[in-house]
């Protein structure tokens, strides 16, 4: 049976060295570091994850904001609110939840924020930089919080130095997960695959995985004949199922039993991933006060 990657542990264990840094910071600068969350709209997996990372950040002594607006609104106004918190010294992050409405210009939003405060990690300044980094850790760069979550839980399970050319295959290439994955593996010296929903043959892509990262939204897509035995199997994928009783619940993109009898490593959905996304983005809000404190763009 696989060892299982425990993301609710290794996300405390985080956010406890976030709070020892946020401590510090605060006594030096005065004032703790600070997160402004822009939610619009009244989706309810949203309102819950905007709630979740404004609690988290409380927890680990950083102030939080949550700017609610209508799902009615423009691209321009959101752009002109970004500009106001750009302006404003005493914030250190700008997170905006996403998804945004139709109507609205995700990429110019994005776009719209100040890099040095941008703790998601998508603008484009920040994901270019990312794909040129030597060592995005080291050189402490603003990286997506799903990605470095997963880095992570990587690093935990198979050493620092135990991925170096290791055979990986990130299932996915959205920009918030797979790209931005593909990147920080291959920095970490792995031999990287995409596999895609055009890819030719994804079960035999992923079969030749030493590491194996499913992030495609297709509950579980990722059956036992899609695994080497002995792999390291991370879930990132979160949907939500419809059970024959009426209620529902929420599985990953790996078949998970299955998955587990022969992989040498799992890490389940609840209890992966997700707790890894919302402490880095606590890592990412200490780490962006830091770098303005110190002069950083
Ligand atoms: P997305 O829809 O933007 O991208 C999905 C990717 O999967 C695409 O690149 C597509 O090409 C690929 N794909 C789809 N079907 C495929 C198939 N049959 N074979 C091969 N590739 C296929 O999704 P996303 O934003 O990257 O999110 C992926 C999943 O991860 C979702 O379930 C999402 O809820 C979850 N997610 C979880 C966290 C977390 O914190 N754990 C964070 C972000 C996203």
């Amino acid at each position: 049976m696989a060892r299982l990657i425990d993301g609710r542990a290794a996300a405390a264990a985080l956010r406890e060295r976030v709070a020892r840094g946020s401590a510090a910071w605060a006594a030096e600068r005065g004032r703790p570091p600070h997160l402004e969350v822009v939610l619009v709209g009244e989706q309810p997996a949203s309102l819950a994850y905007v709630a979740s990372k404004a609690r988290r950040a409380r927890e680990v002594g950083q102030t939080a904001a949550v700017r609610r607006l209508p799902a009615t609104i423009g691209t321009e106004p959101l752009v002109a609110l970004i500009a106001e918190l750009n302006q404003r010294t005493e914030v250190d992050g700008i997170l905006v939840q996403l998804p945004l409405p139709v109507q609205v210009d995700t990429p110019a939003v994005l776009a719209a924020i100040d890099p040095a405060k941008d703790v998601d990690g998508f603008h484009p300044i920040n994901a270019g930089r990312l794909a040129q980094a030597r060592d995005p850790l080291t050189e402490e760069l603003l990286i997506p919080c799903t990605p470095l979550g997963c880095l992570m839980l990587l690093r935990d399970t198979l050493g620092e130095s135990g991925l170096t050319g290791r055979r990986a295959v990130v299932l996915g290439r959205s920009t918030i997960v797979g790209r931005p994955l593909a990147a920080l593996l291959l920095a970490a010296d792995c031999t990287v695959t995409v596999v895609h929903s055009r890819s030719h043959d994804p079960a035999g892509e992923c079969r030749r995985a030493e590491i194996l990262v499913a992030a495609v939204g297709r509950p579980g897509l990722v059956g036992r004949d899609w695994v080497a035995p002995g792999a390291v199997v991370l879930d990132v994928g979160i949907n939500r199922v419809a059970l024959p009783d009426g209620t529902s619940r929420l599985v990953g993109d790996v078949a998970f039993d299955e998955v587990a009898e022969t992989a040498a490593a799992i890490s389940p959905v609840p209890g992966g991933v997700g707790p890894m996304t919302v402490a880095c983005l606590l890592h990412n809000t200490l780490l962006a006060a830091r770098r303005r404190a110190a002069g950083g763009s």
